[in-house]
């Protein structure tokens, strides 16, 4: 329930951040100069705070983007006017080519993979970024005019003028850029796709408004805010996530046991002869197992919640409940990883030694078996405190173990 409440508020927080940009640019008109000045200021206060955060956490994709913003807006508010160049330059063609980059960076740059920031991919980004700029002055320049307006031609045969300004080349990017983040949003469910995509419809929207500076000021702002957020939401979630398993973490389980009420079980819960089976068959094999495993342990019935613990040990709690109640669903839950086979796969230029590859290989189709061992116990007088049951789960666990492996102990 928790989760799929945190679900939707990453899903719905990008949107409502850019509606508060609409009421909050409507409300400027009625502000004075000095609070103006400050709003139009604002939006490089927070690239820069943005360009250290993502920085901080590794986020290439957000610091080219914020980058490549923090320049787009202030090549608009000071390239027509600026008298030191050698030509004049029209707001009119400097919006042209924005409406062209802005779709055309954010589509690239969340589309590429991560790969650092101080990496030769990341200076590979940089040298985009540039030629992009430079392509843009050699554009702007007086006797280039007949290539600037070809940006200007329409693809369709129809007229949008009477529509919007931006050109029908942009729109066409804006919406590859658009198609293409909402598949991988599909795919890779990413709270950082579902950001590019808001701040990429809030940037079509302001442009296609193309009201006055304060507009820009206010979304490109808040642009910032929503990358900001968007890598603050992953790290946070990152903490409390298994990343090889995608369980939520030891973290979580200690937040969890916190919240615990009067009654409640708690099962410890362990892969057994599991370092036979990584001596066997290889850690990378090993850890394709420990998911298989954890995918059937994420769905334990009986208001069970389940964790990794650390290793091949996992826990699952069950809030309100007894020994009584959660032992079928445990039971079950057994009987399900013993019964599910584990398929070999082919694991080319892994492992070890020659020769152990070798084996492997020779192993490939093979399905393989794995059982675990389940502890549980209640709150009770004699274990008042969560950490007390847990200790005795772990001991009922250690029974299982001597029982013979492959089944649940109280
Ligand atoms: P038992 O039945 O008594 O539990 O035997 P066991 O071999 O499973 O127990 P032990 O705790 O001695 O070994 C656990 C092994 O699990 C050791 C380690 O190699 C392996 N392991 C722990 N974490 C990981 C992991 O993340 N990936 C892989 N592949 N192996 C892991
Ligand atoms: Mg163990
Ligand atoms: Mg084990």
């Amino acid at each position: 329930m928790k989760t799929t409440v945190q679900n939707v508020l990453k899903l719905v927080l990008p949107f409502v951040l850019m509606a508060g940009a609409y009421y909050f640019y409507k409300e400027t008109s009625t502000l004075a100069q000095a609070q103006l000045d400050i709003i139009e200021l604002s939006p490089y206060v927070i690239f820069a705070v943005g360009a250290v955060i993502s920085w901080k956490f590794n986020r290439s994709r957000e610091l080219f983007i914020l980058v490549v913003l923090a320049l787009v807006l202030a090549s608009m508010e000071y390239l027509p006017g600026m008298t030191k160049l050698s030509f004049p330059i029209a707001a009119n063609d400097i919006y042209r080519i924005i409406s062209l980059l802005i779709p055309l960076n954010i589509g690239l740059f969340s589309l590429f993979r991560e790969r650092g920031i101080l990496s030769l991919w990341g200076v590979l980004r940089i040298g985009i970024i540039l030629s992009q700029g430079l392509i843009s002055v050699w554009l702007l320049r007086p006797e280039q005019g007949g290539l600037l307006s070809l940006i200007k031609k329409d693809v369709l045969p129809v007229s949008l003028t009477s529509i919007t300004a931006v050109t029908q080349l942009s729109i066409a990017i804006f919406l590859i850029a658009l198609i293409l983040l909402i598949i991988r949003q599909v795919k890779y469910k990413s709270s950082q796709d579902i950001s590019f995509i808001a701040v990429l419809c809030a940037l079509f929207y302001v442009l296609h408004e193309n009201r006055d500076p304060m507009m820009y000021a206010v979304f490109f702002a808040v642009s910032g805010i929503v990358l900001i957020t968007s890598i603050i939401q992953d790290s946070y979630s990152m903490a409390f996530t298994d990343e090889l398993t995608g369980l939520p973490s030891r973290r979580a389980l200690k937040q969890d046991m916190m919240k615990l009420g009067m009654n409640y079980v708690i099962a410890m819960l362990d892969i057994d002869h599991f370092k036979k089976f990584n001596d066997t068959y290889g850690h990378d094999t090993g850890d394709e197992a420990l998911k298989l495993v954890a995918s059937v342990i994420k769905d334990v019935t009986g208001g069970g919640k389940s964790y990794r613990y650390g290793g091949e040990e996992f826990t699952i709690l069950f809030p309100g409940k007894s020994v009584q109640d959660a032992l079928p669903h445990l039971e079950q839950l057994r009987e399900q990883i013993a019964k599910r086979p584990f398929t070999l796969r082919n694991r080319k230029g892994k492992g070890k030694s020659k020769s152990r590859r070798k084996a492997r290989n020779n192993r490939v189709g093979k399905q393989i078996y794995i059982t675990v061992s389940i502890g549980l116990a209640q709150k009770s007088e004699k274990h008042k405190k969560p950490d007390a049951v847990m200790k005795s789960a772990d001991m009922a666990l250690y029974r299982a173990k001597k029982k013979g492996r492959n089944c649940v102990s109280k």
